[in-house]
């Protein structure tokens, strides 16, 4: 795996609002998700590195965006991880307060990764942002990460259904992930190097 393919990123800084968020250089990726879908793993097999996600996990930052800068140009922001409902009433609307201000309003952003559960996909918090990318015209990749813990037909059925799902959604696109095997990294750097070159 000497050659597999990873986005070169260093750490450069965390916001909680959109007033401290850095000045915009370049594109910017959005990384989403509920909590557990495993988007700090994808973004460490993404980076070669688990020091990566590791910055967003340390305590403090969990509820901060957290901008990386890429190799080569434009930048990921790991989003802090949506919580799961009941007991997180305040955090959640917390989340909503500077994510949906930096969705809205940040004119770098390019495009938005949307980490899912593939054995739990479209759930409430997703449709809500799937809801948003449409009509913004933000480009959304939806990763259906986990795809080790189902067999490829499985895996097959899954994305057709919520191929289906966003069949009217043009910038919308479906992608199987495994952050564990590898399964999907090519075509995912291959979708974000795109992107990261405006
Ligand atoms: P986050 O809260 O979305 O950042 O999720 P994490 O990256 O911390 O992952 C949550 C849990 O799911 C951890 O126990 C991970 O090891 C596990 N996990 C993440 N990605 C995968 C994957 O592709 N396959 C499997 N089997 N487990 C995964």
């Amino acid at each position: 795996m000497a050659d597999a393919p990873r986005l070169n990123v260093e750490f450069l800084t965390s916001a909680a609002t959109l007033a401290q968020c850095p000045p915009q250089a370049g594109p910017e990726i959005a990384f989403a998700g509920r909590s557990n879908a495993g988007k700090s793993s994808v973004l460490n097999r993404l980076t070669g590195s688990r020091r990566t996600a590791k910055v967003s996990k340390s305590p403090g930052r969990t509820q901060l965006l957290n901008f990386f800068d890429v190799a080569g140009g434009g930048r990921l922001v790991d989003l802090p991880g949506y919580g799961y409902a009941r007991a997180e009433r305040a955090a959640q609307a917390k989340w909503q307060e500077s994510v949906n201000e930096f969705l809205s309003h940040r004119d770098a952003l390019a495009a938005v990764v949307l980490v899912m559960d593939i054995r739990h996909p479209l759930q409430p918090f997703d449709l809500e942002l799937m809801e948003w990318a449409h009509p913004s015209e933000m480009p959304l990749l939806i990763l259906l990460n986990k795809a080790d813990k189902l067999k490829r037909g499985a895996q097959g059925k899954v994305q057709s259904s919520v191929q289906k799902a966003v069949a009217d959604q043009p910038l919308t696109s479906v992608q199987v992930f495994s952050a564990m095997t590898g399964q999907g990294l090519p075509e995912l750097v291959a979708i974000l190097e795109r992107w990261l070159a405006g």
